[in-house]
């Protein structure tokens, strides 16, 4: 039987620690500020951006929402990011993706201000972390590395497995597993012999986005498991990419869907936006 690793759990200590650090910054005077734009009314980036500004509220940030609609021209979107750029009280931009097709997602991550990019997605954050000298780290692989930090497992020396290589969980994942020393492969739709690629794993992060795809036989006896997948299944619940009824019976440690990766995420963007407040201080 695993232990199940809890993003519940994690997640709130580390926003317990963002609050306390925040109440210190206030009373140097600086309110760490989150400006969150939200295009178009698709339901999961409500729900997400919902569950930001509650989280910025729990931790004492000021938070502002721009919700524009689903029409909204390019350069009207890009001045909004200038705005926000030349801003003081704002220490952190995310724009929600995904955006309506019309729009160009790269040119918007593009117009973000590095320095308040607090999704790490701009390219200049994004060689940063290549490099291992970073300002912020991109939320849902932070997440996995602070749950796998919090159940005391050491990643050195061991077979990590990525399977996903998008920008935003799958390359950063391995950069981050790469750092700590662990032997990274990363498997995607093109890989061959994927299940005994998984079957090598110490350490298998599972970023595909297809409801319980990693299936029991794909999971050496004793690996840890980490999910990042939100899906829903057929009856319409919510599930991970990882089976979880046949896998948890062999992995060491696993992290549920829901309750695990998730919550992280918004925990990790919390750090990030206290960060830039920090550094916009100069305290940092
Ligand atoms: P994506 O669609 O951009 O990437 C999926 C990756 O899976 C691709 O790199 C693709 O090559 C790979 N893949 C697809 N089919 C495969 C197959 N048959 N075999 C091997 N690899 C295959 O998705 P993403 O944005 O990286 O998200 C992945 C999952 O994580 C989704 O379920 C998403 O909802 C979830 N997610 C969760 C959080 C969170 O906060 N927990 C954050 C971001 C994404």
């Amino acid at each position: 039987m695993a232990t199940i690793i809890s993003g519940k759990e994690v997640s709130a200590k580390v926003k317990e620690e963002v609050r306390a650090e925040c109440d210190r910054l206030r009373q140097q005077g600086v309110t760490p500020g989150l400006a969150v734009i939200i295009v178009g009314d698709d339901p999961a980036s409500r729900v997400y951006v919902n569950n930001k500004k509650k989280a910025c509220a729990e931790v004492g940030f000021v938070s502002e929402e721009y919700a524009l609609p689903a029409e909204t021209p390019q350069e009207e979107l890009l001045a909004l990011v200038n705005t926000l750029n030349r801003r003081q009280d704002i220490h952190g931009i995310l724009c929600q993706l995904p955006l309506p097709k019309h729009l160009d997602e790269t040119a918007v991550i593009h117009a973000i201000d590095p320095k308040k990019d607090v999704d790490a997605f701009h390219p200049s954050n994004v060689g940063k972390i290549m490099i291992g000298d970073y300002d912020f780290l991109p939320c849902t692989p932070a997440g996995v590395m602070e749950l796998i930090h919090a159940a005391g497992i050491e990643v050195s020396g061991k077979s990590c497995v990525v399977i996903g290589r998008s920008n935003i969980v799958g390359k950063p994942m391995a950069m981050l597993l790469l750092h700590e020393n662990g032997t990274v492969t990363i498997c995607h739709s093109k890989t061959r012999n994927l299940k005994e690629i998984c079957l090598g794993a110490d350490i298998l992060v599972a970023a595909v986005g297809r409801p319980k795809f990693v299936k029991g036989d794909m999971v050496k006896e004793g690996a840890v498991v980490l999910d990042v997948g939100i899906n829903r299944d057929e009856n319409g619940k919510l599930c991970g990419d990882v089976d979880y009824a046949e896998v948890e019976p062999k992995a060491s440690y696993i992290t549920p869907v829901p309750g695990g990766v998730g919550p992280m995420t918004i925990a990790m963007l919390m750090k990030n936006t206290l960060s830039a407040a920090k550094m916009a201080a100069g305290l940092l």
